[in-house]
C-alpha cells in the first residue's frame, strides 16, 4: 500500500488536503523533505527544505541555488514513491502542483491516461505512442493489464452493460485540439473489437472518415478540428454484440463554408475533392484547382502538413461504399461540392444607379445551374431579386449588391449544412439498429469544449451554454448525487461545497427574460438588429450577476469556466438561420435529386409550413425554429437521456497550444484541470466512501466466508458480523440504512478471500 509505505508524512484529512507547510514545516525541515517553490514564471519547482524558522524558510532547488523564502508560499510535496501513481487519488498531498507533476511525470514516459477517481484525464501526446492496437485489446480484455486507458474504460461499459442491461455514456470534454476526437475512436476500435462479428462494426468505424471529411476542417488551434457536435449510440444485443448505431449531429458551423480565417480552411471534403476526384469525375463536374475557387482563396491555405487530401478522397469514397452509399447517390453529393464551389464564384454587375445588381453570366452561373439542375435564368433571379408581398401586391424587389452577395453565400451553406444532414440521415439508415432494442447501449458525446475567444460570437455563445449544460450534469452527478446519496442513507458526511452553474443556466434559459427567450424575441421582430437586441439584454438583465453590459454591442456572461465577452454582431441573422423562399423554390425546382430532397426538407423543419410563394414586405419567413430553440431542445433530450445512464467522463487535456510533442506547459494544463473540475473530483471521491453495496448484496457475497453459522440472521448482522471477522478499521467504512459505504481500496481485501475460498 503506497499511501503507508509514505507513513512519515501527516496523513491525510480533509482539512489538510490543501493545506501549506506553514504547520509543518519545522517537521519537513528535519527531514529534509521536498517542497513546491513557485517561480516568478509561475511554473513550479520542486525544492528541498534545509531549515525554517516557522514564517520563513531554506529551501535548495535542484540546480543548487538556496532561497530563503516565506513558509506559505511552500506547498507540500508528496513522497518520490507517489511519484506517477495512476489514480490521483492516491496521492498523499493533493494540491495543484502536486497534480500537474503527476501528470507531468506520466506524460513523460508516454503514460497519457491517469485516474482521477471517477474520471479519466487524457493528455494529448501529438504524436504515435505505442498504447494501441490488437495487443493491447487482448490485454485490456484478459485483465493482464491496469494501467489506466480508454480501453480499459470500454472495457467496464461493455462488460456491465451486458450485465445489468443498463446504457453506457461516455462524455468527453476539453478544449480544441485537446484529443476529444481521437479518444472517441480510440473507444470505438475498443468497442469493435469485442462487440463485433456481424460486420456492422465495421461500418461504424467508417462514419468517422466520412464525418470528418464534411465536417472537420484546418482551424489555427487543430489541423483536423470537429466543427459539429457529435452523439453515436451503439446498441448491443443480449451477449454483448453490436446490433447497430445511430448518429445525432449538433450545430454544423456553416459559416466556415463562406468564410474562413487566414491560415485555416474550409471542410477538408472540399479540398479532397480537388485533389483526388478521377478525370472523369472532374471533367462531369467542371472541377478546378482549389485556388480558382474563392471560398477557398480566401483564407490563403490549401494543404495540411502530413496530409494526403487526394489519399483521403479515396479513403472517403470507400468509406461512403461500406455505408451504402450508392454511387449514384455519391455523385450526386460530389456534384453539390462542385456547386458550392461554383456558387461562391458567381460574381454580380450593377446595372441599374439603384446599386441593383444581375449576376454575371460566366462559367460559374452555368455550373451550378447544370449542377444543380435549373435554368441559368431561374438561378440568377433567385440570387438577383426577391418576391414580395405588399398589401395585396405582388411585387418583385432587385437586390442590391450586398444582399445578392448575402443570398448567394446563404444559398451555399444551406446547400451544405443539408448535404451534411441527408449524409448523417443515410448513414443511420445504413447503421439502423432494427426493432428489436436490447436496452444495452453504449453512447459517446464528442462535442467542443468551452470556448473563449479574443471575438467570441454566436457560436461560441451557442458551444458554451451546452458546456454550462454538461458541467451542470457533471456537477450533479458527481458532487450531489453522491451527497445525496450519502445523506438519505443517513451516514455522517460533511457536506464538501461545489460551485454551482445554476445562476448562469438560469441566465440563458429563464423565460421570458433570459438570453435564449431575449434573442428569440428579438429574432422574430421584423424591425430587431444585433443593437436593438444587445440594449434589450443591457435593459433586462443587469442585475444578474452572470451578466454585464459592455460597450457597444457587446455583453459578458460569467461561465462556469471564466468569463466570456460576445459580440452580438451577426446574432439575430445566425439565430434565424433563413433561407429566402425564393432560393428554397428554386432548389425544389430543380431536376436533381439532392437540392429537391433539401427543399423539402427545409420547408418540413418548419414550425408551419410556409404557405404560398409570397411573403409580407419585411416579413422575413419567421416560421422556422430559431438556431438556438432547436439547440435547446437538442439539449434537453441529451440531458433526459443522460438521466437515465451510467455517465463516464474523460477529460482531454491540451499540454501545449502549438500541437506538438513533449512539450508540457503547467499553466495551460491547470487552467483546463480547473475549468474542468478534475481537482475538485478527486478531492471528493478521496475523502467520501466511493465503493457502496447493500446490506443484502454484501452479506450474499461475503456472509459464506463467516466462520460462525449466521443463516438465520438478518442481513445487517451478517454484514457487520464480515466487517469485524475481517477487521475493516471504523473510520473505512460506514454503515447506511440500506447500503454500507467503504473508502477506496476496502472491498479488496474481501473479494481476495472470495476469490480463494
Ligand atoms: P476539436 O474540438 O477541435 O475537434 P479535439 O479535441 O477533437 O479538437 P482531436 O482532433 O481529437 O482534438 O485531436 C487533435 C490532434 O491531436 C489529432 O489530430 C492528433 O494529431 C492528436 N492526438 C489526439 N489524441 C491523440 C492520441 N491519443 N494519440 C496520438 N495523437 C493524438
Ligand atoms: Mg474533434
Amino acid at each position: 500500500d503506497l499511501d503507508s509505505a509514505a507513513a512519515p508524512l501527516p496523513s491525510i484529512s480533509k482539512s489538510n488536503i490543501e493545506h501549506r507547510w506553514s504547520d509543518i514545516t519545522s517537521y519537513a525541515a528535519k527531514k529534509k523533505v521536498q517542497s513546491w517553490f513557485q517561480l516568478p514564471n509561475g511554473n513550479w519547482e520542486l525544492g528541498k527544505i534545509m531549515s525554517t524558522t516557522g514564517t520563513e524558510s531554506v529551501i535548495s532547488l535542484p540546480d543548487g541555488k538556496v532561497l530563503k523564502v516565506n513558509s506559505d508560499s511552500l506547498i507540500p510535496a508528496n513522497p518520490d514513491i507517489l511519484d506517477g501513481v495512476d489514480d490521483l487519488m492516491q496521492l498523499s498531498y493533493l494540491n495543484e502542483p502536486s497534480v500537474l507533476f503527476n501528470l507531468q511525470y506520466r506524460y513523460n514516459q508516454d503514460m497519457i491516461y491517469t485516474k482521477a477517481g471517477p474520471v479519466l484525464v487524457a493528455i494529448n501526446p501529438f504524436k504515435k505512442v505505442s498504447l494501441y492496437g490488437n495487443d493491447y485489446i487482448e490485454a485490456y480484455k484478459n485483465k493482464s493489464i491496469e494501467i489506466p486507458h480508454v480501453y480499459a474504460i470500454a472495457d467496464t461499459a461493455i462488460w456491465e452493460m451486458t450485465r445489468d442491461e443498463v446504457n453506457f455514456f461516455f462524455l468527453l470534454s476539453g478544449e480544441s485540439g485537446a484529443g476529444k476526437t481521437e479518444t472517441a475512436k480510440i473507444a470505438m476500435q475498443y468497442l469493435a473489437a469485442l462487440g463485433g462479428g456481424s460486420g456492422i462494426e465495421y461500418e461504424i468505424l467508417k462514419t468517422n472518415p466520412i464525418l470528418e471529411a464534411f465536417g472537420n476542417a484546418k482551424t489555427l488551434r487543430n489541423d483536423n478540428s470537429s466543427r459539429f457536435g457529435k452523439l453515436i449510440e451503439i446498441h448491443f444485443s443480449e451477449t454483448g454484440k453490436i446490433s447497430g448505431a445511430k448518429i445525432q449531429t449538433f450545430l454544423l458551423e456553416k459559416s466556415r463554408v463562406v468564410q474562413c480565417a487566414e491560415g485555416e480552411r474550409s471542410y477538408h471534403i472540399f479540398y479532397q475533392l480537388c485533389a483526388g476526384a478521377p478525370s472523369a469525375l472532374r471533367e462531369k463536374l467542371n472541377l478546378k484547382d482549389v485556388n480558382e475557387y474563392k471560398y477557398l482563396k480566401q483564407s490563403n491555405c490549401y494543404s495540411i502538413t502530413g496530409v494526403d487530401d487526394a489519399e483521403q478522397f479515396r479513403i472517403v469514397k470507400e468509406a461512403l461504399d461500406v455505408v451504402h452509399v450508392n454511387k449514384e447517390d455519391q455523385e450526386s453529393v460530389f456534384a453539390m461540392l462542385a456547386a458550392v464551389l461554383w456558387l461562391g464564384n458567381i460574381s454580380f454587375i450593377i446595372i441599374d444607379n439603384e446599386n441593383h445588381v444581375e449576376a454575371v453570366a460566366d462559367e460559374s452561373l452555368i455550373n451550378v445551374a447544370k449542377l444543380i439542375g435549373c435554368d441559368t435564368m431561374d438561378l440568377n433571379l433567385a440570387l438577383s431579386t426577391r418576391k414580395m408581398r405588399v398589401g395585396n401586391d405582388n411585387i418583385v424587389q432587385k437586390l442590391t449588391l450586398s444582399q445578392a452577395i448575402d443570398t448567394r453565400d446563404a444559398l451555399a451553406k444551406s446547400i451544405y449544412a443539408c448535404l451534411f444532414e441527408w449524409l448523417v440521415e443515410q448513414i443511420n439508415k445504413s447503421l439502423a439498429v432494427g426493432k428489436r432494442r436490447t436496452g444495452r447501449s453504449i453512447s459517446i458525446l464528442d462535442i467542443y469544449g468551452f470556448e473563449s475567444f479574443d471575438r467570441n460570437s454566436f457560436e461560441q455563445f451557442c458551444i458554451n451554454y451546452a458546456n454550462e449544460r454538461l458541467q451542470q450534469h457533471f456537477n450533479r452527478h458527481l458532487f450531489k448525487l453522491e451527497q445525496e446519496e450519502y445523506i438519505q442513507d443517513g451516514i455522517d458526511w460533511a457536506k464538501v461545497d461545489f460551485d454551482d452553474n445554476q445562476d448562469c443556466l438560469n441566465l440563458f434559459e429563464k423565460k421570458p427574460l433570459g438570453l435564449l427567450s431575449l434573442l428569440d424575441e428579438e429574432s422574430t421582430f421584423p424591425n430587431g438588429t444585433d443593437f436593438t437586441f444587445a440594449n434589450k439584454l443591457k435593459q433586462h438583465l443587469n442585475s444578474n450577476p452572470c451578466f454585464r453590459g459592455e460597450r457597444e454591442k457587446a455583453f459578458t456572461v460569467s461561465h462556469f469556466a471564466g468569463e466570456v465577452t460576445y459580440d452580438t454582431t451577426g446574432f439575430l441573422e445566425k439565430n434565424r438561420d433563413l433561407l429566402h423562399l425564393d432560393s428554397i423554390q428554386l432548389l425544389s425546382s430543380c431536376s436533381c435529386h439532392l437540392p429537391q430532397a433539401f427543399a423539402s426538407n427545409m420547408l418540413s423543419q418548419s414550425e408551419r409550413p410556409v404557405v404560398g410563394p409570397l411573403h409580407k414586405a419585411g416579413g422575413a419567413d419567421s416560421q422556422k425554429l430559431s438556431v438556438a430553440t432547436k439547440f435547446k431542445s437538442q439539449l434537453f433530450q441529451l440531458m433526459q437521456r443522460l438521466e437515465s445512464t451510467t455517465p463516464h467522463f474523460i477529460r482531454c487535456i491540451k499540454p501545449n497550444n502549438f500541437q506538438s510533442p513533449g512539450s508540457y506547459e503547467q499553466g495551460l494544463v491547470l487552467q483546463q484541470l480547473r475549468c474542468c473540475g478534475v481537482l475538485e473530483v478527486v478531492r471528493i471521491s478521496r475523502s467520501g466512501f466511493p465503493t457502496r453495496m447493500s446490506h443484502q448484496k454484501f452479506a450474499r457475497r461475503y456472509g459464506f466466508l463467516l466462520l460462525e453459522n449466521v443463516a438465520s440472521q438478518d442481513p445487517l448482522s451478517v454484514s457487520v458480523a464480515i466487517l469485524h471477522q475481517f477487521n475493516i478499521l471504523p473510520e473505512m467504512y460506514q454503515v447506511g440504512y440500506t447500503k454500507l459505504f467503504f473508502r477506496t481500496g476496502q472491498i479488496g481485501v474481501l473479494e481476495d478471500t472470495r476469490n480463494h475460498t
